[in-house]
């Protein structure tokens, strides 16, 4: 009998990719082994409905096991990889049975990258286990900390301010989600939380946490009864390094996804591919989606090159935030009217790089995905009309 082909991680990029090989035809032995009890599941939804108490797992899982049973997808969960033998196109589970393959995809994804010390009132969120867990502290009245103003400290913010509790938001940098939104967002990010009744303070740097209160360089100690800290993700690397696969931030992989080895590629979170000639991981439900999807193509031979036009949302209180492509390069800013934005990136021939909007609810949705249009058809736009908010962004389409 043939080797089957294994996918390792049954998160989202994982799951996508056992789904996506059914659907392409492929009909041989398929196993999906994943170190978490559940079916894989997009996270999104852990710092908004689940966390929240609106949603449950089942909402968020891409499948049911009567789903992957009847496409004879074989689901291993609650049983990690330990042990990559890629020389031998063999690994061994946790519980020692060893498994060979033809084709392997790593999509082992990140964990959240923790304090160095251990404490019972503080809370991580990567993981559906992680999120019931905090729904649990997240009673009305209680005095949260957060620390870390990147996605997942705005989000669980948010949720928990509706949840009742009272927020205080610590972050180290001088503004929200520095890294990833332009400062304009940032800016309206923080008015928002301000508002809102959060406590933002940037430019923090945390001494210590105490059973009851969170100390601060500077001296200050905020008393608190749950911290939540969001200080990013650390990509779960391990496997594939002791392997001796190519590993940098993440696991290296080539235009068609495909690590050192030659039958073994990597999807998702964990996934370090070039792009613009310098290595980057895209931390992403966009990105996980595509990568894979892309992989299981590439898994059945087709040879496929990953284009990718990166891209991401997050929702607080009532607004949502939506990107599409580069923010780099010259910046076209269009005032909404519901106090929102939309901002247009263009190159010296005044085509589309990027775009972010801002706007209540899901209305910036519909015009970031007209901007990914705009990207793709590459016509040089008129700034004047893009600052417009008058002017409907589909007729540009037409050139
Ligand atoms: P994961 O979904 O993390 O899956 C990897 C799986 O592999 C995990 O189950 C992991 O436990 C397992 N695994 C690891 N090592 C092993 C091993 N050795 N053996 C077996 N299994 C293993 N993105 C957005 O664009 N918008 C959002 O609003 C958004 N919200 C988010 C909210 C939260 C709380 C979080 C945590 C992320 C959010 N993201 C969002 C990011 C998005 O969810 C991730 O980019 C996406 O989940 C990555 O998918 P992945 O399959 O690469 O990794
Ligand atoms: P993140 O986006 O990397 O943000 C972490 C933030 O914490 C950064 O602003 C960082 O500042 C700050 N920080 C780091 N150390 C700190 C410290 N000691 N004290 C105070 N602030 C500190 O990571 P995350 O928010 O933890 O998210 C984890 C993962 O979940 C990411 O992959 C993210 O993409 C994903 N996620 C995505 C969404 C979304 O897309 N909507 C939602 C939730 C989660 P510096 O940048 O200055 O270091």
């Amino acid at each position: 009998m043939n080797a089957p082909l294994i996918i390792v991680g049954a998160g989202h990029a994982g799951g996508r990719a056992a789904l996506t090989l059914r659907e392409e035809g492929y009909g041989g032995r398929l196993i999906l082994i994943g170190d978490e009890a559940h079916l894989p599941y997009e996270r999104p939804p852990l710092s908004k409905g689940l966390l929240q108490g609106s949603t449950d797992l089942a909402q968020c899982s891409l499948c049911d096991s009567q789903q992957l049973a009847a496409l004879g997808v074989e689901h291993i969960a609650a049983n990690p990889v330990s042990r990559l033998e890629p020389q031998h196109h063999r690994l061994q589970m946790a519980d020692g049975q060893w498994l060979s393959y033809a084709g392997l995809l790593l999509a082992t994804g990140g964990r959240a990258r923790r304090l160095p010390r251990e404490q019972a009132n503080v809370f991580y969120l990567r993981t559906h286990d992680d999120a019931l867990v905090l729904r649990n502290e997240l009673k009305p009245g209680a005095r949260l900390v957060v620390v870390g103003g990147g996605f997942i400290g705005l989000e669980v913010a948010a949720t928990a301010r509706g949840l009742g509790c009272e927020v205080t938001l610590l972050e180290a940098g001088p503004r929200l989600a520095g890294r990833v939104v332009p400062p304009v967002i940032s800016d309206a990010l923080l008015a928002l939380h301000r508002e809102q009744g959060v406590d933002v303070r940037l430019n923090v740097a945390l001494e210590c946490i105490h059973a009851d209160a969170v100390q601060l360089v500077d001296g200050q100690r905020l008393p608190c009864d749950l911290v939540v800290v969001g200080i990013g993700m650390q990509p779960n690397i391990e496997l594939a390094a002791a392997a001796g696969l190519e590993v940098g931030q993440g696991i290296r992989v080539d235009a068609q996804l495909r690590t050192s080895a030659a039958d073994i590629y990597a999807a998702g979170d964990v996934c370090e591919f070039r792009l613009a000639g310098l290595y980057q991981r895209q931390e992403t439900w966009r990105n996980a989606e595509a990568q894979g999807r892309l992989a299981a193509l590439n898994l059945l031979g087709r040879a496929l090159a990953f284009e990718t036009i990166p891209g991401f949302w997050s929702d607080q209180y009532a607004w949502g935030l939506h990107t599409v492509g580069v923010m780099t390069a010259r910046m076209v800013r269009r005032a909404l009217p519901d106090g929102g934005l939309l901002l247009f990136y263009l190159d010296d021939h005044h085509r589309l790089q990027g775009a972010c909007g801002w706007a209540l609810g899901n209305r910036a949705a519909k015009d970031i995905k007209l901007c990914e249009r705009l990207i793709t058809a590459r016509i040089p736009l008129d700034p004047v009309s893009l600052a417009d908010p008058d002017v409907s962004l589909k007729p540009l389409l037409r050139g």
